[in-house]
């Protein structure tokens, strides 16, 4: 991509963000000018965190990372694209399972809004690692400190420990 300045935009529901996400928002930040961190506000979603709370825990770990920032966002993830001015969306790939969803879900991007989708693939050992599987394993209160960050499981610690409480 020499020559031309490409911002991308890497929509998610970080709740919570983790190592898997982290390396993927590495790796786009060598690829790309500008990189911004997109929390969805899917009302769909069982959702953990507040877009708020899951915003604050990605801006304390993006901080150092040259060209990269973090919003939240309503709607059309491709509309929000728009309005950013981004170039590119940019995806994370697990596995075959997230191909099938993650190929359906680039090509309605690119017929509807006529953006393309960028994929990088994680690195082995975060391969397993998704949100909900951290939610479950924190909530039964396993173990999960290798894979979000330190400030992420704190959180995490906190919020299920007021939970229990209040039981
Ligand atoms: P969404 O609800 O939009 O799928 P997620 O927060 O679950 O939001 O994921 C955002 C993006 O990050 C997706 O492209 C997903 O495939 C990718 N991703 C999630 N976990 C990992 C991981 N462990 N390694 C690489 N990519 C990941």
């Amino acid at each position: 991509m020499v020559g031309k300045f490409v911002r991308a935009l890497f929509p998610g529901s970080f709740d919570p963000i983790t190592n898997g996400h982290l390396d993927v928002i590495n790796r786009g930040a060598k690829l790309f000018d500008e990189l911004i961190v997109a929390v969805g506000k899917s009302p769909l979603k069982n959702q953990l965190f507040t877009p708020e709370e899951r915003v604050e825990m990605i801006a304390e770990l993006v901080k150092g990372l040259a060209g990269v920032s973090v919003e939240s966002f309503e709607g059309l993830t491709v509309e929000y694209a728009r309005q950013k001015k981004a170039d590119v969306i940019l995806r994370g790939l697990r596995s075959l399972t997230d191909m099938n969803y993650e190929l359906e879900l680039a090509m309605t991007n690119r017929s509807v809004a006529g953006i393309e989708t960028v994929f990088v693939m994680t690195t082995e050992q975060y391969g397993f690692i998704s949100s909900t599987l951290i939610r479950q394993v924190a909530s039964l209160g396993g173990d999960i400190s290798n894979m979000v960050p330190a400030n992420v499981n704190r959180r995490l610690q906190e919020r299920f420990k007021r939970m229990q409480e209040r039981r």
